[in-house]
């Protein structure tokens, strides 16, 4: 399959892993939109977080990576955000379910 989180995934194309357990793993994001921006996405190859949803075992071992992702990025404390794009309307544009945890400076009121 053609998809660039699971070339990096497997080590095809390199982005060190800051963060691994047995279900995810955490990259860094390349064109980070904060001080902090992290990507956690699970191993296995799930388009969205619709379907996932089937899952919901597996969705709650990424929320405690992106919280452990938080805290190993020392921004548990003063906060952080945490987002997911699902599909079109919402300018997905790598169709492998990630979650941005993003942080490390005060970030605008909006979410859209
Ligand atoms: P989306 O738009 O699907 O919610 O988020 C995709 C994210 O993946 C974007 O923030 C983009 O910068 C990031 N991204 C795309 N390609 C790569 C890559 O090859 N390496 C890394 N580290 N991030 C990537
Ligand atoms: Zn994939």
């Amino acid at each position: 399959m053609d998809c660039i989180f699971c070339k990096i995934i497997a080590g095809e194309i390199p982005s060190p892993h800051i963060f691994e357990d047995e279900a995810c793993i955490a990259i860094r994001d390349i064109n980070p939109q904060a001080k902090v921006h992290c990507l956690v996405m699970p191993k296995k190859h799930i388009a969205n977080l619709t379907e996932a949803s089937a899952d919901p075992e597996l969705l709650g071992k990424l929320m405690a990576a992106c919280a452990k992702v938080a805290a190993q990025e020392g921004i548990a404390e003063s906060g952080y955000r945490v987002a997911t794009n699902c599909g079109e309307n919402a300018c997905q544009s790598v169709p492998h379910l990630h979650f941005h945890v993003l942080g490390g400076e005060k970030m605008g009121e909006r979410m859209s």
